[in-house]
Protein backbone atom coordinates (compact mmCIF):
# COMPACT_ATOMS: atom_id res chain seq x y z
CA UNK A 1 0.00 0.00 0.00
CA UNK A 2 1.47 3.26 -0.95
CA UNK A 3 2.83 5.72 2.00
CA UNK A 4 0.02 8.29 2.73
CA UNK A 5 1.75 11.84 2.55
CA UNK A 6 2.23 13.36 6.14
CA UNK A 7 -0.58 16.14 6.70
CA UNK A 8 1.25 19.17 7.19
CA UNK A 9 -0.37 21.81 10.18
CA UNK A 10 0.85 25.38 9.32
CA UNK A 11 -0.53 27.92 11.88
CA UNK A 12 -2.41 30.91 9.81
CA UNK A 13 -2.81 33.77 11.85
CA UNK A 14 -5.91 34.29 11.64
CA UNK A 15 -8.34 38.03 12.21
CA UNK A 16 -12.03 36.89 13.10
CA UNK A 17 -13.43 39.15 10.03
CA UNK A 18 -16.08 40.70 13.40
CA UNK A 19 -12.80 41.95 14.95
CA UNK A 20 -11.45 43.83 11.73
CA UNK A 21 -12.66 47.57 11.17
CA UNK A 22 -15.40 47.81 8.68
CA UNK A 23 -13.56 50.06 6.07
CA UNK A 24 -10.56 46.89 6.02
CA UNK A 25 -13.62 44.72 5.52
CA UNK A 26 -15.26 46.83 2.89
CA UNK A 27 -11.83 47.56 1.02
CA UNK A 28 -11.09 43.55 0.44
CA UNK A 29 -14.52 43.16 -0.28
CA UNK A 30 -14.16 45.73 -2.99
CA UNK A 31 -10.85 44.47 -4.36
CA UNK A 32 -12.51 40.97 -4.41
CA UNK A 33 -15.58 42.34 -6.21
CA UNK A 34 -13.55 44.41 -8.81
CA UNK A 35 -11.07 41.10 -9.86
CA UNK A 36 -14.33 39.16 -10.37
CA UNK A 37 -16.26 41.77 -12.20
CA UNK A 38 -12.43 42.35 -14.04
CA UNK A 39 -12.60 38.32 -14.97
CA UNK A 40 -15.91 37.94 -15.96
CA UNK A 41 -15.74 40.59 -18.29
CA UNK A 42 -12.75 39.12 -19.64
CA UNK A 43 -14.10 35.94 -19.90
CA UNK A 44 -17.49 37.15 -21.15
CA UNK A 45 -15.79 39.08 -23.96
CA UNK A 46 -13.32 36.78 -25.01
CA UNK A 47 -16.03 34.20 -25.90
CA UNK A 48 -17.09 36.89 -28.73
CA UNK A 49 -16.20 35.07 -31.92
CA UNK A 50 -15.72 38.05 -33.94
CA UNK A 51 -17.74 36.69 -36.56
CA UNK A 52 -17.21 39.41 -39.34
CA UNK A 53 -21.03 39.86 -39.57
CA UNK A 54 -21.70 41.33 -36.83
CA UNK A 55 -25.76 41.13 -35.97
CA UNK A 56 -25.17 42.61 -32.77
CA UNK A 57 -23.52 46.13 -34.09
CA UNK A 58 -26.16 46.11 -36.77
CA UNK A 59 -29.10 45.36 -33.85
CA UNK A 60 -27.86 48.24 -31.53
CA UNK A 61 -29.48 51.30 -32.54
CA UNK A 62 -26.15 53.26 -31.73
CA UNK A 63 -24.18 50.57 -33.82
CA UNK A 64 -21.86 50.47 -30.93
CA UNK A 65 -18.78 48.87 -32.53
CA UNK A 66 -19.07 46.06 -29.96
CA UNK A 67 -16.58 43.17 -31.22
CA UNK A 68 -14.25 45.63 -30.86
CA UNK A 69 -14.84 46.88 -27.49
CA UNK A 70 -15.11 43.19 -26.71
CA UNK A 71 -11.43 42.11 -28.20
CA UNK A 72 -10.05 44.97 -25.78
CA UNK A 73 -11.39 44.15 -23.02
CA UNK A 74 -10.89 40.38 -24.01
CA UNK A 75 -6.81 41.22 -24.01
CA UNK A 76 -7.23 43.70 -21.15
CA UNK A 77 -6.49 46.97 -22.91
CA UNK A 78 -9.63 48.64 -20.97
CA UNK A 79 -9.08 52.15 -22.04
CA UNK A 80 -9.15 51.76 -25.29
CA UNK A 81 -12.52 49.88 -25.40
CA UNK A 82 -13.57 52.71 -23.33
CA UNK A 83 -12.73 54.78 -26.11
CA UNK A 84 -14.62 53.04 -28.95
CA UNK A 85 -17.34 52.71 -26.38
CA UNK A 86 -17.95 56.20 -26.11
CA UNK A 87 -17.24 57.02 -29.57
CA UNK A 88 -20.75 56.16 -30.44
CA UNK A 89 -22.74 55.69 -27.19
CA UNK A 90 -23.60 59.10 -24.98
CA UNK A 91 -24.02 56.77 -21.88
CA UNK A 92 -22.98 53.33 -22.24
CA UNK A 93 -23.04 52.61 -18.53
CA UNK A 94 -26.64 53.20 -18.78
CA UNK A 95 -27.63 51.32 -22.10
CA UNK A 96 -25.43 48.64 -20.42
CA UNK A 97 -27.81 48.75 -17.85
CA UNK A 98 -31.44 48.82 -18.72
CA UNK A 99 -31.31 48.37 -22.63
CA UNK A 100 -33.26 45.32 -23.67
CA UNK A 101 -30.23 43.58 -24.98
CA UNK A 102 -32.37 40.84 -25.56
CA UNK A 103 -34.20 42.69 -28.59
CA UNK A 104 -31.15 43.97 -29.39
CA UNK A 105 -27.56 43.38 -29.57
CA UNK A 106 -27.64 40.11 -27.48
CA UNK A 107 -30.85 38.89 -29.16
CA UNK A 108 -28.56 38.66 -32.61
CA UNK A 109 -25.25 37.63 -30.90
CA UNK A 110 -24.01 34.92 -33.43
CA UNK A 111 -23.04 32.62 -30.38
CA UNK A 112 -26.59 33.17 -29.10
CA UNK A 113 -28.41 32.13 -32.33
CA UNK A 114 -25.79 28.93 -32.24
CA UNK A 115 -27.96 27.95 -29.03
CA UNK A 116 -24.37 28.55 -26.72
CA UNK A 117 -25.89 31.60 -24.84
CA UNK A 118 -25.02 35.06 -26.01
CA UNK A 119 -21.68 37.30 -24.77
CA UNK A 120 -23.54 39.28 -22.12
CA UNK A 121 -22.83 42.56 -24.13
CA UNK A 122 -24.57 45.21 -22.12
CA UNK A 123 -22.78 43.77 -18.71
CA UNK A 124 -19.35 44.55 -20.23
CA UNK A 125 -20.29 47.66 -21.94
CA UNK A 126 -21.31 48.90 -18.14
CA UNK A 127 -18.11 47.50 -16.88
CA UNK A 128 -15.90 49.45 -19.11
CA UNK A 129 -17.64 52.56 -18.11
CA UNK A 130 -18.08 52.24 -14.80
CA UNK A 131 -14.59 51.08 -14.65
CA UNK A 132 -13.68 54.47 -16.64
CA UNK A 133 -15.53 56.74 -13.96
CA UNK A 134 -13.80 55.03 -11.34
CA UNK A 135 -10.45 55.42 -13.08
CA UNK A 136 -10.59 59.08 -14.28
CA UNK A 137 -10.48 58.46 -18.01
CA UNK A 138 -13.88 60.14 -18.09
CA UNK A 139 -12.90 63.65 -19.82
CA UNK A 140 -14.99 66.64 -18.75
CA UNK A 141 -16.96 68.14 -21.80
CA UNK A 142 -14.40 71.36 -22.43
CA UNK A 143 -15.15 73.00 -25.76
CA UNK A 144 -11.84 73.84 -27.63
CA UNK A 145 -13.42 77.01 -28.46
CA UNK A 146 -16.87 78.78 -27.30
CA UNK A 147 -19.05 79.81 -29.82
CA UNK A 148 -22.14 82.27 -29.75
CA UNK A 149 -24.65 80.47 -31.30
CA UNK A 150 -27.17 79.09 -28.69
CA UNK A 151 -29.89 76.11 -28.49
CA UNK A 152 -32.59 75.77 -26.54
CA UNK A 153 -34.01 71.98 -25.27
CA UNK A 154 -36.98 71.37 -23.44
CA UNK A 155 -36.72 68.32 -21.81
CA UNK A 156 -34.44 66.99 -19.70
CA UNK A 157 -34.29 62.86 -20.80
CA UNK A 158 -32.07 61.45 -22.78
CA UNK A 159 -32.55 62.74 -26.15
CA UNK A 160 -32.23 66.14 -24.67
CA UNK A 161 -29.10 65.36 -22.46
CA UNK A 162 -27.68 63.03 -25.49
CA UNK A 163 -28.03 66.34 -27.58
CA UNK A 164 -26.90 68.65 -25.38
CA UNK A 165 -23.86 66.59 -24.89
CA UNK A 166 -22.93 67.01 -28.46
CA UNK A 167 -23.91 70.38 -29.19
CA UNK A 168 -21.70 71.67 -25.83
CA UNK A 169 -18.57 69.85 -26.75
CA UNK A 170 -18.65 71.79 -30.00
CA UNK A 171 -18.91 75.14 -27.69
CA UNK A 172 -22.77 76.04 -28.90
CA UNK A 173 -24.18 77.74 -25.41
CA UNK A 174 -27.02 75.40 -24.18
CA UNK A 175 -29.83 75.45 -22.07
CA UNK A 176 -32.20 72.56 -21.03
CA UNK A 177 -35.88 73.44 -19.72
CA UNK A 178 -37.34 70.52 -17.83
CA UNK A 179 -40.82 70.82 -15.59
CA UNK A 180 -39.20 68.58 -13.35
CA UNK A 181 -36.67 69.35 -10.29
CA UNK A 182 -34.15 67.42 -11.27
CA UNK A 183 -32.99 66.09 -14.82
CA UNK A 184 -32.64 62.78 -16.51
CA UNK A 185 -36.34 62.28 -17.44
CA UNK A 186 -37.34 58.77 -17.02
CA UNK A 187 -33.82 57.80 -16.00
CA UNK A 188 -34.71 59.50 -12.99
CA UNK A 189 -38.03 59.30 -11.85
CA UNK A 190 -39.07 56.50 -14.41
CA UNK A 191 -36.87 53.64 -14.08
CA UNK A 192 -36.43 52.21 -10.56
CA UNK A 193 -33.38 52.56 -8.86
CA UNK A 194 -33.04 49.01 -8.48
CA UNK A 195 -32.05 48.64 -12.58
CA UNK A 196 -30.32 51.93 -12.84
CA UNK A 197 -28.98 53.11 -9.93
CA UNK A 198 -29.75 57.13 -9.70
CA UNK A 199 -26.55 58.43 -8.57
CA UNK A 200 -25.31 56.78 -12.05
CA UNK A 201 -27.36 59.52 -13.84
CA UNK A 202 -26.88 62.14 -11.23
CA UNK A 203 -23.16 61.62 -12.14
CA UNK A 204 -24.05 62.30 -16.11
CA UNK A 205 -26.20 65.47 -14.90
CA UNK A 206 -23.34 66.56 -13.22
CA UNK A 207 -21.20 66.34 -16.13
CA UNK A 208 -23.10 68.62 -18.13
CA UNK A 209 -23.59 70.72 -15.76
CA UNK A 210 -19.95 71.08 -15.14
CA UNK A 211 -19.56 71.42 -18.60
CA UNK A 212 -21.27 74.77 -18.80
CA UNK A 213 -24.85 73.40 -20.14
CA UNK A 214 -27.16 75.79 -18.33
CA UNK A 215 -30.32 73.75 -16.78
CA UNK A 216 -33.24 75.63 -16.46
CA UNK A 217 -35.62 73.35 -13.70
CA UNK A 218 -38.59 73.49 -11.98
CA UNK A 219 -39.95 75.51 -15.61
CA UNK A 220 -42.99 74.09 -17.55
CA UNK A 221 -42.59 74.98 -20.82
CA UNK A 222 -46.65 76.56 -21.98
CA UNK A 223 -47.08 77.09 -18.18
CA UNK A 224 -44.07 79.14 -16.81
CA UNK A 225 -42.69 80.48 -20.12
CA UNK A 226 -43.92 79.85 -23.67
CA UNK A 227 -42.28 78.16 -26.39
CA UNK A 228 -42.58 81.07 -28.52
CA UNK A 229 -40.27 82.89 -25.70
CA UNK A 230 -37.61 80.28 -25.63
CA UNK A 231 -37.81 80.14 -29.55
CA UNK A 232 -36.89 84.21 -29.44
CA UNK A 233 -34.37 83.73 -27.34
CA UNK A 234 -32.27 80.74 -29.37
CA UNK A 235 -30.71 79.85 -32.79
CA UNK A 236 -32.08 76.34 -32.67
CA UNK A 237 -34.91 74.78 -30.52
CA UNK A 238 -35.00 70.97 -29.83
CA UNK A 239 -38.12 69.34 -28.11
CA UNK A 240 -37.39 66.50 -26.32
CA UNK A 241 -40.71 66.27 -24.26
CA UNK A 242 -41.82 62.42 -24.43
CA UNK A 243 -44.65 60.93 -23.94
CA UNK A 244 -46.58 61.20 -20.02
CA UNK A 245 -50.85 60.90 -20.77
CA UNK A 246 -51.49 57.64 -19.55
CA UNK A 247 -54.03 55.46 -21.60
CA UNK A 248 -56.80 55.10 -19.52
CA UNK A 249 -58.86 52.21 -17.45
CA UNK A 250 -62.59 52.14 -18.43
CA UNK A 251 -65.74 50.13 -16.65
CA UNK A 252 -67.54 51.03 -13.46
CA UNK A 253 -65.52 52.21 -10.55
CA UNK A 254 -62.72 53.07 -12.76
CA UNK A 255 -62.03 56.30 -10.70
CA UNK A 256 -62.19 54.50 -7.24
CA UNK A 257 -60.18 55.61 -4.53
CA UNK A 258 -56.42 53.19 -5.29
CA UNK A 259 -56.41 52.83 -8.41
CA UNK A 260 -53.48 54.68 -9.19
CA UNK A 261 -51.30 55.54 -12.71
CA UNK A 262 -47.79 53.93 -13.18
CA UNK A 263 -45.95 56.96 -13.88
CA UNK A 264 -47.10 58.61 -10.21
CA UNK A 265 -46.86 55.30 -8.54
CA UNK A 266 -43.08 55.03 -9.50
CA UNK A 267 -42.35 58.59 -9.71
CA UNK A 268 -43.18 58.45 -5.37
CA UNK A 269 -41.04 55.78 -5.01
CA UNK A 270 -38.04 57.08 -6.88
CA UNK A 271 -38.36 60.38 -5.17
CA UNK A 272 -38.67 58.53 -1.81
CA UNK A 273 -35.33 57.13 -2.82
CA UNK A 274 -33.43 60.65 -3.05
CA UNK A 275 -34.76 61.66 0.40
CA UNK A 276 -37.45 63.36 -0.53
CA UNK A 277 -40.57 64.66 1.27
CA UNK A 278 -43.53 62.60 -0.71
CA UNK A 279 -46.58 62.30 1.12
CA UNK A 280 -49.03 60.15 -1.41
CA UNK A 281 -46.29 57.71 -0.43
CA UNK A 282 -45.54 58.78 3.54
CA UNK A 283 -49.76 58.08 3.38
CA UNK A 284 -49.80 54.85 2.04
CA UNK A 285 -51.68 56.24 -1.43
CA UNK A 286 -48.19 55.69 -3.71
CA UNK A 287 -47.02 53.02 -1.65
CA UNK A 288 -47.69 49.13 -1.45
CA UNK A 289 -46.47 48.00 1.45
CA UNK A 290 -48.79 44.75 2.81
CA UNK A 291 -51.19 45.33 -0.06
CA UNK A 292 -52.57 42.89 -2.82
CA UNK A 293 -51.47 44.84 -5.81
CA UNK A 294 -52.80 44.26 -9.07
CA UNK A 295 -50.97 45.84 -12.18
CA UNK A 296 -52.82 46.33 -15.22
CA UNK A 297 -50.44 45.55 -18.69
CA UNK A 298 -47.71 43.50 -20.59
CA UNK A 299 -45.18 45.98 -20.98
CA UNK A 300 -42.03 47.58 -19.15
CA UNK A 301 -43.64 49.71 -17.31
CA UNK A 302 -45.98 47.33 -15.55
CA UNK A 303 -42.69 45.10 -15.25
CA UNK A 304 -40.96 47.72 -13.08
CA UNK A 305 -44.40 48.60 -11.01
CA UNK A 306 -44.63 44.76 -10.14
CA UNK A 307 -41.08 44.44 -9.08
CA UNK A 308 -41.11 47.84 -7.29
CA UNK A 309 -44.79 46.54 -5.13
CA UNK A 310 -42.87 42.85 -4.52
CA UNK A 311 -39.49 45.39 -2.99
CA UNK A 312 -42.18 47.65 -1.04
CA UNK A 313 -43.39 44.32 0.70
CA UNK A 314 -46.83 44.15 -1.22
CA UNK A 315 -48.83 41.19 0.66
CA UNK A 316 -49.13 40.09 -2.92
CA UNK A 317 -48.27 41.10 -6.47
CA UNK A 318 -50.69 40.17 -9.36
CA UNK A 319 -50.32 40.99 -13.26
CA UNK A 320 -52.96 41.09 -15.72
CA UNK A 321 -52.30 40.96 -19.16
CA UNK A 322 -55.13 40.44 -22.69
CA UNK A 323 -53.01 37.95 -24.08
CA UNK A 324 -50.88 35.52 -23.30
CA UNK A 325 -47.09 35.23 -22.51
CA UNK A 326 -45.84 34.72 -25.45
CA UNK A 327 -47.41 37.84 -26.80
CA UNK A 328 -46.73 40.56 -24.44
CA UNK A 329 -45.12 43.47 -25.24
CA UNK A 330 -42.66 43.59 -22.39
CA UNK A 331 -39.19 41.94 -22.13
CA UNK A 332 -39.03 38.25 -21.60
CA UNK A 333 -36.00 38.65 -19.11
CA UNK A 334 -37.91 41.25 -16.86
CA UNK A 335 -40.92 38.66 -16.89
CA UNK A 336 -38.72 36.05 -15.73
CA UNK A 337 -36.81 38.43 -13.19
CA UNK A 338 -40.27 39.10 -11.96
CA UNK A 339 -41.51 35.45 -11.55
CA UNK A 340 -38.58 34.72 -9.39
CA UNK A 341 -39.35 37.54 -7.44
CA UNK A 342 -42.53 36.27 -6.46
CA UNK A 343 -45.24 38.17 -8.85
CA UNK A 344 -48.11 35.53 -10.36
CA UNK A 345 -48.83 36.57 -13.66
CA UNK A 346 -52.70 36.17 -14.59
CA UNK A 347 -52.23 35.70 -18.83
CA UNK A 348 -55.24 36.23 -21.16
CA UNK A 349 -57.54 38.59 -18.13
CA UNK A 350 -58.67 41.95 -18.99
CA UNK A 351 -60.36 44.42 -16.31
CA UNK A 352 -63.82 45.01 -16.66
CA UNK A 353 -64.75 46.85 -13.69
CA UNK A 354 -63.44 47.58 -10.43
CA UNK A 355 -65.85 47.25 -6.57
CA UNK A 356 -65.53 49.75 -3.55
CA UNK A 357 -65.30 53.07 -2.88
CA UNK A 358 -61.78 52.50 -2.13
CA UNK A 359 -60.70 49.95 -4.67
CA UNK A 360 -61.74 46.24 -3.60
CA UNK A 361 -61.43 44.02 -6.37
CA UNK A 362 -60.60 43.99 -9.81
CA UNK A 363 -63.83 42.43 -12.20
CA UNK A 364 -61.79 40.05 -14.67
CA UNK A 365 -62.81 38.51 -17.49
CA UNK A 366 -61.25 35.71 -19.26
CA UNK A 367 -59.77 35.84 -23.06
CA UNK A 368 -58.41 33.77 -25.57
CA UNK A 369 -56.66 34.52 -28.50
CA UNK A 370 -58.61 35.26 -31.50
CA UNK A 371 -58.03 35.29 -35.38
CA UNK A 372 -55.09 37.62 -36.49
CA UNK A 373 -55.40 41.42 -36.90
CA UNK A 374 -54.19 43.57 -39.47
CA UNK A 375 -50.78 43.40 -38.23
CA UNK A 376 -51.03 39.66 -38.24
CA UNK A 377 -51.46 39.56 -33.84
CA UNK A 378 -54.16 37.96 -32.72
CA UNK A 379 -56.71 39.63 -31.10
CA UNK A 380 -57.80 38.43 -27.51
CA UNK A 381 -61.78 37.78 -27.20
CA UNK A 382 -63.78 37.60 -24.19
CA UNK A 383 -64.48 34.06 -22.96
CA UNK A 384 -68.62 34.85 -22.09
CA UNK A 385 -69.71 33.69 -17.99
CA UNK A 386 -66.47 33.12 -17.16
CA UNK A 387 -65.95 36.08 -15.00
CA UNK A 388 -64.19 35.95 -11.93
CA UNK A 389 -63.17 38.60 -9.09
CA UNK A 390 -59.31 39.13 -8.16
CA UNK A 391 -59.24 40.84 -4.29
CA UNK A 392 -56.88 43.95 -4.88
CA UNK A 393 -56.35 47.40 -2.79
CA UNK A 394 -53.90 48.74 -4.43
CA UNK A 395 -54.74 48.95 -8.46
CA UNK A 396 -51.75 50.07 -11.07
CA UNK A 397 -52.69 51.27 -14.63
CA UNK A 398 -49.89 50.23 -16.73
CA UNK A 399 -51.44 50.53 -20.39
CA UNK A 400 -49.12 52.65 -22.17
CA UNK A 401 -48.81 56.49 -22.78
CA UNK A 402 -49.52 58.73 -25.44
CA UNK A 403 -48.33 62.29 -26.18
CA UNK A 404 -49.36 65.07 -24.51
CA UNK A 405 -51.14 67.85 -27.20
CA UNK A 406 -47.75 70.07 -27.64
CA UNK A 407 -49.56 72.54 -30.41
CA UNK A 408 -52.62 73.00 -28.13
CA UNK A 409 -51.21 72.89 -25.07
CA UNK A 410 -48.04 75.70 -26.39
CA UNK A 411 -50.42 77.11 -28.83
CA UNK A 412 -48.30 76.56 -31.67
CA UNK A 413 -50.67 75.88 -34.81
CA UNK A 414 -47.51 75.15 -37.15
CA UNK A 415 -46.17 72.52 -35.27
CA UNK A 416 -47.52 69.36 -37.42
CA UNK A 417 -47.96 66.10 -35.40
CA UNK A 418 -49.08 62.91 -36.59
CA UNK A 419 -52.23 61.37 -36.53
CA UNK A 420 -51.15 59.54 -32.99
CA UNK A 421 -50.32 63.15 -32.00
CA UNK A 422 -46.83 62.74 -31.85
CA UNK A 423 -44.19 65.36 -33.66
CA UNK A 424 -43.68 65.14 -36.92
CA UNK A 425 -39.96 65.14 -37.80
CA UNK A 426 -37.66 64.28 -40.72
CA UNK A 427 -36.00 60.93 -39.77
CA UNK A 428 -32.49 61.68 -39.06
CA UNK A 429 -32.13 65.66 -38.78
CA UNK A 430 -35.28 65.28 -36.59
CA UNK A 431 -36.16 68.58 -38.40
CA UNK A 432 -40.05 69.56 -37.51
CA UNK A 433 -42.21 71.78 -40.00
CA UNK A 434 -41.51 74.97 -38.01
CA UNK A 435 -38.00 76.72 -39.21
CA UNK A 436 -35.00 75.86 -36.62
CA UNK A 437 -37.33 73.57 -34.22
CA UNK A 438 -35.99 70.03 -34.18
CA UNK A 439 -37.65 67.07 -32.34
CA UNK A 440 -35.93 63.93 -30.48
CA UNK A 441 -36.81 60.87 -28.66
CA UNK A 442 -40.16 59.54 -27.32
CA UNK A 443 -42.38 63.04 -28.43
CA UNK A 444 -40.94 61.92 -31.83
CA UNK A 445 -41.06 57.87 -31.86
CA UNK A 446 -43.93 57.05 -29.48
CA UNK A 447 -42.81 55.20 -26.06
CA UNK A 448 -39.72 53.94 -26.89
CA UNK A 449 -36.60 53.39 -25.63
CA UNK A 450 -33.46 54.82 -24.00
CA UNK A 451 -30.94 53.86 -26.61
CA UNK A 452 -33.15 55.33 -29.65
CA UNK A 453 -33.89 58.95 -27.74
CA UNK A 454 -30.01 58.59 -27.25
CA UNK A 455 -29.31 58.30 -30.90
CA UNK A 456 -32.04 60.69 -31.94
CA UNK A 457 -30.47 63.29 -29.47
CA UNK A 458 -26.75 63.18 -31.09
CA UNK A 459 -27.99 62.88 -34.83
CA UNK A 460 -29.98 65.78 -34.29
CA UNK A 461 -27.51 67.60 -32.67
CA UNK A 462 -25.08 66.97 -35.73
CA UNK A 463 -27.64 68.04 -37.89
CA UNK A 464 -28.51 71.25 -35.64
CA UNK A 465 -24.20 72.24 -35.61
CA UNK A 466 -24.93 72.08 -39.71
CA UNK A 467 -27.36 74.59 -39.80
CA UNK A 468 -25.75 76.41 -37.26
CA UNK A 469 -22.72 76.46 -39.88
CA UNK A 470 -25.01 77.92 -42.99
CA UNK A 471 -26.26 74.41 -43.88
CA UNK A 472 -30.05 73.88 -43.87
CA UNK A 473 -32.20 71.23 -42.04
CA UNK A 474 -34.46 69.05 -44.43
CA UNK A 475 -37.92 69.98 -43.09
CA UNK A 476 -40.27 67.66 -42.19
CA UNK A 477 -42.83 66.56 -44.72
C1 LIG B 1 -41.48 53.16 -16.21
C2 LIG B 1 -40.64 53.17 -17.44
C3 LIG B 1 -39.58 52.28 -17.52
C4 LIG B 1 -38.80 52.27 -18.66
N1 LIG B 1 -37.75 51.39 -18.71
C5 LIG B 1 -36.94 51.39 -19.78
C6 LIG B 1 -35.84 50.53 -19.84
O1 LIG B 1 -35.60 49.72 -18.95
N2 LIG B 1 -35.02 50.59 -20.93
C7 LIG B 1 -35.25 51.48 -21.94
O2 LIG B 1 -34.45 51.54 -22.88
N3 LIG B 1 -36.32 52.31 -21.91
C8 LIG B 1 -37.16 52.28 -20.86
N4 LIG B 1 -38.23 53.13 -20.83
C9 LIG B 1 -38.45 54.07 -21.95
C10 LIG B 1 -37.48 55.26 -21.84
O3 LIG B 1 -37.42 55.71 -20.51
C11 LIG B 1 -37.88 56.37 -22.79
O4 LIG B 1 -37.98 55.83 -24.09
C12 LIG B 1 -36.87 57.50 -22.79
O5 LIG B 1 -36.67 58.01 -21.50
C13 LIG B 1 -37.31 58.62 -23.72
O6 LIG B 1 -36.43 59.69 -23.60
P1 LIG B 1 -36.89 61.18 -23.94
O7 LIG B 1 -35.68 62.00 -23.73
O8 LIG B 1 -37.54 61.21 -25.27
O9 LIG B 1 -38.03 61.54 -22.88
P2 LIG B 1 -38.13 61.50 -21.30
O10 LIG B 1 -37.12 60.61 -20.68
O11 LIG B 1 -39.53 61.21 -21.02
O12 LIG B 1 -37.79 62.98 -20.86
C14 LIG B 1 -38.64 64.03 -21.22
C15 LIG B 1 -38.41 65.21 -20.28
O13 LIG B 1 -39.16 66.30 -20.78
C16 LIG B 1 -39.73 67.00 -19.69
N5 LIG B 1 -40.91 67.74 -20.16
C17 LIG B 1 -42.03 67.23 -20.72
N6 LIG B 1 -42.88 68.22 -21.02
C18 LIG B 1 -42.29 69.38 -20.63
C19 LIG B 1 -42.68 70.74 -20.66
N7 LIG B 1 -43.85 71.14 -21.15
N8 LIG B 1 -41.83 71.67 -20.15
C20 LIG B 1 -40.63 71.30 -19.62
N9 LIG B 1 -40.21 70.02 -19.57
C21 LIG B 1 -41.03 69.07 -20.08
C22 LIG B 1 -40.06 65.91 -18.70
O14 LIG B 1 -40.15 66.45 -17.38
C23 LIG B 1 -38.87 64.97 -18.86
O15 LIG B 1 -37.84 65.27 -17.95
C24 LIG B 1 -39.06 53.14 -19.73
C25 LIG B 1 -40.15 54.02 -19.64
C26 LIG B 1 -40.94 54.02 -18.52
C27 LIG B 1 -42.10 54.94 -18.45
S1 LIG C 1 -26.40 50.42 -26.49
FE1 LIG C 1 -27.87 48.81 -25.91
S2 LIG C 1 -28.19 47.66 -27.82
FE2 LIG C 1 -26.30 48.87 -28.07
S3 LIG C 1 -24.62 47.52 -27.40
FE3 LIG C 1 -25.23 48.71 -25.62
S4 LIG C 1 -26.72 47.41 -24.57
FE4 LIG C 1 -26.54 46.60 -26.65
Amino acid sequence: MAEQPMLKFVKIDRVMPEKRDAEARNHDFDEIYAEYADAKAKEQSSRCSQCGVPYCQSHCPLHNNIPDWLRLTAMGRLEEAYEVSQATNTFPEICGRICPQDRLCEGNCVIEQSGHGTVTIGAVEKYITDTAWEKGWVKPIAPVAEREESVGIIGAGPGGLAAADVLRRAGVQVTIYDRYDRSGGLLTYGIPGFKLEKDIVMRRNKQLEDGGVTFVLNCNVGEDISFDAIRGKHDAVIIATGVYKTRDLQGPGSGAEGIVRAIDYLTASNRKSFGDDVPEFDSGELNAQGKKVVVIGGGDTAMDCVRTAIRQGAESVKCLYRRDKLNMPGSQREVQNAEEEGVEFVWLTAPKGFSGDAVEGVMVQKMRLGVPDATGRQAPEVIEGADYVEDADLVIKALGFEPEDLPQLWGTEGLEVTRWGTVKAEFTSGATSLPGVFAVGDIVRGASLVVWAIRDGRDCAGAVLEQLAGGVAVAAE
